[in-house]
């Protein structure tokens, strides 16, 4: 007799099923890129008995926007994906969001920055002409500021004049305080990386958390919701790969569990640009428009 057949195993020892989510934003229609991901979801949860959420990442106010949302509805229900509802709208849990950001205030890891995007671009090409300056992942240039050295004061003063702040956290500090960081992927990165890798966030530098109008990123917003949803596993595309570093340190600091990660490869245009919202070939709606099938969506992304 197995463990199985013993009486009371069922309720006592059944593990809870893994639980995956796609997150779009709703700032444009889905493309093949998005179909990839989401039926890369959908086949998991399936295979694995798992539940599927979907999650509408709608914190940036002004590229949100409902009509995207409702079109990811059809996109997806077109696709053959069913998902749990009631949906999470980020921007209807902002107070999460929030008492996240004060834990990690509270561990003296956030500082405000001041600095417009103008100001920023010049303190970077400053520090290019005399030499080289690190740029993140994506590619963008690391905070170049010095905010993080403004007296107490200073920083009172400048939020009490209204004038428009970021929030960004102590690369540094945060890394002191978590020395040792890894990940499970079970996909792979850009570079074919797999199995359990080091976490490297000191190559985003001063990442932003939130800003004085949206109390929230990406980044904390996502490392919040992966949390409060259960999600076991994240299947995203390899875009997101590198940022699974600030992700990783985000859930150490706040004390939260670390799902397993799976990155699939990016879907590219002809000219093998990674694809854009607003390109239009690629499409969904497009190509649904267009005749395309369900299936032949399936076949385009590589999927059998
Ligand atoms: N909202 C992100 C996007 O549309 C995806 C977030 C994630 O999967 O972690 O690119």
């Amino acid at each position: 007799m197995d463990g199985r057949d013993k009486p009371g195993h069922d309720e006592t020892f059944r593990m809870s099923p893994p639980v995956f989510r796609f997150a779009p934003s709703p700032n444009g229609y889905l493309h093949l890129g998005h179909a990839c991901s989401a039926l890369l979801n959908a086949d998991r949860a399936r295979e694995t008995g798992g539940r599927l959420l979907l999650r509408m990442e709608d914190i940036d106010a002004t590229r949100c926007r409902p009509e995207f949302e409702t079109a990811i509805y059809e996109d997806l229900a077109w696709l053959g994906i069913a998902w749990e509802t009631p949906v999470r709208r980020q921007s209807e849990h902002l107070a999460d969001y929030r008492a996240a950001l004060e834990r990690l205030s509270a561990l003296g890891l956030v500082y405000p920055s001041f600095e417009s995007r103008a100001e920023i671009a010049k303190l970077v090409a400053a520090r290019e002409a005399s030499g080289s300056w690190p740029r993140d992942p994506d590619g963008a240039p690391l905070y170049p500021g010095a905010a993080r050295q403004l007296p107490h004061a200073e920083r009172e003063r400048l939020i009490a004049s209204g004038a428009p702040y970021a929030l960004r956290l102590d690369m540094e500090a945060a890394c002191r305080q978590v020395p040792a960081l890894d990940w499970t992927e079970t996909g792979e990165g850009p570079n074919g990386e797999r199995g359990q890798l080091a976490a490297r966030p000191k190559a985003w530098g001063d990442v932003i958390l939130a800003r004085k109008e949206t109390p929230t990123s990406y980044h904390l917003s996502v490392v919040v919701d992966d949390a409060l949803q259960g999600v076991s596993e994240v299947v995203r595309g390899q875009d997101l790969f590198h940022a699974t570093s600030v992700h990783r340190l985000l859930q150490v600091l706040l004390g939260l569990p670390a799902p397993v990660y799976r990155h699939h490869g990016l879907i590219r245009d002809e000219a093998g640009r990674k694809l854009s919202k607003s390109t239009r070939a690629t499409g969904l709606r497009e190509l649904r428009a267009g005749g395309a099938s369900p299936t032949d969506i399936r076949r385009l992304v590589g999927l059998r």
